[in-house]
């Protein structure tokens, strides 16, 4: 077959590759467990004391803390052992099949995920994306110092990528994921969340029109076509 070089498509991460309610329950787990084998405490009350929680800001450890805090556990000790753990989470069959099928078709794969580096590059390794994404085209907004609500990742990827006549952004969060890339002219993409666990919300109505994604897929196989199609040869 020959190969297309002309087309970028760049991912988020968070909800778009895999379900971020499964990194939170991942995170969960290795704390309760953490903490449980330190202070000799029993690991299920420890992580039911996360159940209610909300899964970010400064409300998500604090009815563990409250357990821990007479063992002289501050905060800060849960959180660093929450962000550092190895997370047990993997690539969905969907995610994988997409990326397989694209990058056999020579379309240009890069990534562009918001975070912490030490968290981001734990989920990068557990779900095994070295095999798809390469070192420089991975771009994280701590090392990079800025996030998607600024134009430099994306301008980033296109000077790695000069020649792309074509550039897609795929992701999940209205909020900040498409604004820039509009901007910048490239095809953005969002998946609808059809099993209703992502982390951040996706209603189009709360966002203003300039953030909104050309194009809603119910699928992430959906992207298979979108992409290819306009593949040069
Ligand atoms: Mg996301």
């Amino acid at each position: 077959m020959k190969r297309m070089k002309h087309i970028l498509a760049a991912f988020d991460l968070d909800d778009t590759l895999f379900h971020e309610c499964d990194y939170v329950l991942s995170g969960r787990r290795a704390v309760a467990r953490h903490f449980a084998r330190r202070l000799g405490l029993d690991e299920s009350g420890l992580l039911q004391a996360m159940d209610n929680c909300p899964v970010r800001g400064p409300e998500a450890f604090d009815a563990l803390h409250k357990l821990l805090a007479p063992d002289g556990i501050a905060i800060g000790e849960i959180i660093e052992v929450y962000r550092s753990h190895k997370p047990d989470i993997s690539l969905s069959p969907e995610a994988e099949d997409v990326l397989s099928q694209l990058q056999a078709a020579g379309i240009n794969l890069a990534l562009i995920t918001d975070g912490r580096s030490i968290g981001q590059r734990l989920k990068f390794e557990a779900l095994g994306l070295e095999r798809f994404f390469a070192p420089e085209a991975v771009i994280i907004s701590e090392e990079l110092g800025a996030d998607k609500l600024r134009p430099l990742p994306f301008r980033t990827l296109e000077s790695l990528y000069p020649d792309a006549v074509q550039r897609f952004y795929i992701g999940d969060n209205p909020a900040k994921d498409f604004r820039e890339a509009r901007k910048l002219g490239w095809r953005t993409v969002m998946l609808a969340d059809s099993t209703q666990t992502n982390i951040h919300s996706r209603n189009l109505h709360s966002v203003p029109p300039e953030n909104r994604p050309e194009t809603v897929l119910l699928s992430l196989t959906d992207a298979i076509p979108l992409i290819t199609r306009n593949k040069v040869l």
